[in-house]
């Protein structure tokens, strides 16, 4: 199938939908990208890790060279609660290996590059812009957002992610993102007299909670906490000072037993960003005949291994090339869940195996795990291979000869 001169609707204009467009407007499509967000608000958000397999799709879209403006490598070092090192899990390996090294930055640092090549291809993503509802009309489609209609789509992409609306609405019976009972706060603070930028994330699992952090090359300190909430906090709730104050508070008495530093690192900086984290069943179908869920829409994944972005930009890759090379949508968008859908979910089980290790610490467990963590983070090395080691050029686009 040809995309060129198709009309596609992109919904989202975080990391997947924009990364997703650039490429189909390289194959000739007439692209509309719209994201609920105003162009403020998309500032939001803390660091995130993006890896080699996001990385070296990313690299291919835009000039990554500006990623490295305010970043921290991806390095890991693990600390008990009383500040000693258990283990580290270098990263320094990975560009022999792979081409490009893991590194941490604000999720604003990828979403500004994406929009400065759409940008630049002609393609403003329409920020403020917010899906409300779907209609098909014949083999069109045609939806309402808060500043009206937009209608005569041939294809409609959901990139909106974890808590996409597209979902909803096109898979009502689809299952809700489950909270897994443990927020993540953090915030991006200065600290007099820290300016050292850091070779790895300090990663240390406290004595009632996991706390890291690390100096950018810039000199400014990022953090965040992970740590068991037992009651779903209502969304709007972390907007409130009251609300942060109170977080704070716990976050040091969560910490109080723990190394200094940390409690240092707290009490700097008065703007938390804090927020849910849930874990997403997976969905038996990511798509319909002109309709295809991609990235955190189709398959959210805790933040535990961070992969989140770097499988957005992996599904990006994968349903460009499947748009190319099949016949039609629907078999394009069926190849494209087939050829994603066990990955995802390894990358998935991987992350809930991580989530669980940083909750609920107990001292037997602690004094085993100092023990033995750097033994078995020496032979996990090996088993990132097949998630850093990812490429999307090896893969059988063809069709799968169903939708
Ligand atoms: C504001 C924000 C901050 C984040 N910060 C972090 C972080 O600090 N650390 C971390 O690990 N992960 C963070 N994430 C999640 C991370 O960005 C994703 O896991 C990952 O990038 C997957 O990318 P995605 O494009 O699939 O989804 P997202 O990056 O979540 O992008 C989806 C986009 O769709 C937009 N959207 C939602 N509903 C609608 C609608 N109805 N109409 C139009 N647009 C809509 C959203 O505003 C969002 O920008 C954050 C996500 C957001 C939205």
């Amino acid at each position: 199938m040809s995309i060129s001169n198709k009309k596609v609707l992109i919904v989202g204009g975080g990391i997947a939908g924009p990364a997703l467009a650039i490429q189909l407007i390289g194959q000739g499509a007439e692209v509309k990208i719209i994201e609920a967000r105003t162009e403020a608000e998309m500032q939001e958000g803390l660091f995130f890790g993006i890896s080699p397999n996001g990385l070296n799709i990313l690299s291919g879209l835009v000039d990554i060279s500006g990623l490295y403006k305010e970043y921290v490598p991806g390095t890991l070092r693990f600390y008990n609660s009383k500040g000693r090192q258990i283990a580290e899990l270098d990263a320094s390996y990975q560009k022999a290996a792979y081409g490009t090294s893991s590194i941490q930055v604000k999720r604003s640092a990828i979403t500004n590059l994406l929009q400065e090549k759409l940008n630049g291809l002609g393609v403003p993503i329409e920020y403020g812009c917010r899906l409300q509802s779907i209609e098909h009309q014949g083999p069109k489609i045609n939806i309402d957002t808060n500043k009206g209609l937009l209608a005569g789509y041939d294809l409609l992409i959901g990139a909106d992610g974890i808590h996409s609306r597209c979902r909803k609405l096109v898979f009502p019976q689809a299952p809700s993102p489950t909270y897994t009972k443990m927020l993540s706060t953090g915030a991006v603070v200065k600290i007099p007299g820290w300016s050292d930028a850091s070779e790895a994330v300090e990663m240390t699992f406290g004595e009632k909670a996991f706390f890291g952090f690390s100096t950018t090359n810039t000199g400014t300190v990022w953090w965040f906490n992970n740590y068991d909430w037992e009651q779903e906090p209502d969304r709007k709730a972390f907007q409130d000072p009251s609300f942060q104050q109170n977080i704070k508070k716990e976050l040091l008495e969560l910490h109080k037993n723990d190394y200094g530093k940390i409690r240092e690192i707290i009490f700097a900086g008065s703007d938390l960003f804090a927020y849910p984290i849930y874990d997403m069943p997976p969905l038996e179908k990511w798509h319909t005949e002109n309709v295809c869920l991609i990235g955190d829409a189709a398959h959210a994944i805790s933040p535990h291994t961070g992969q989140g972005a770097s499988l957005a930009l992996e599904d990006s890759a994968v349903l460009a090339k499947c748009l190319a090379c099949n016949p039609n949508p629907g078999l394009a968008f069926s190849r494209f869940q087939q050829l994603r859908s066990d990955r995802v979910a390894r990358v998935i089980a991987q992350a809930r195996k991580v989530g669980r290790a940083k909750s609920k610490p107990n001292p037997i467990a602690n004094f085993f795990r100092d023990l033995v963590l750097k033994f078995f983070i020496h032979t996990e090395k090996k088993k990132m291979d097949w998630i850093y080691g990812y490429d999307v050029n090896k893969l059988d686009y063809g069709s799968s000869g169903t939708s």
